[in-house]
């Protein structure tokens, strides 16, 4: 159980710019571009180095359609953006709920620090 458990659950206030059954979108507390939502499955999975079922894949193929749309809806798609999945110790993962970074308003760099 992390933080975001309790962002699903609504027992700790986040902004909310889309959910479904299956996923929640939130802008991010401490944001690293102009625009910075985190988008999360509702399932508790705790990094991308645990997908494995059948079912994760298609909650994650819904999540990546998701990613799309709601870059869209925020304005994003035209000059573009940057979706970013940290993973484990070296991907600098913090929060071990796994969660799509969707990330733009401002030009961005390669390659990632
Ligand atoms: P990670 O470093 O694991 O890839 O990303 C975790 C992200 O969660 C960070 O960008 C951090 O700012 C964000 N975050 C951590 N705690 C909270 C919180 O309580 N609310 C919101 N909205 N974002 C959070």
């Amino acid at each position: 159980m992390t933080i975001f458990s309790k962002i699903i659950n609504k027992e700790i206030p986040a902004t909310i710019v889309y959910e479904d059954d299956l996923c929640l979108a939130f802008k991010d507390v401490n944001p690293q571009a102009p625009t910075h939502v985190l988008l999360i499955p509702k399932k508790e999975i705790e990094s991308m180095a645990k997908v494995q079922s059948p079912e994760d894949e298609k909650l994650l193929g819904h999540m990546m359609v998701k990613a799309s749309r709601i870059a869209d809806q925020l304005g994003l798609a035209k000059d573009g953006y940057r979706l970013v999945i940290n993973t484990n110790d070296h991907g600098g993962q913090t929060v071990y709920h796994l969660h799509i970074h969707i990330l733009g308003g401002r030009q961005m760099s390669w390659p990632p620090g």
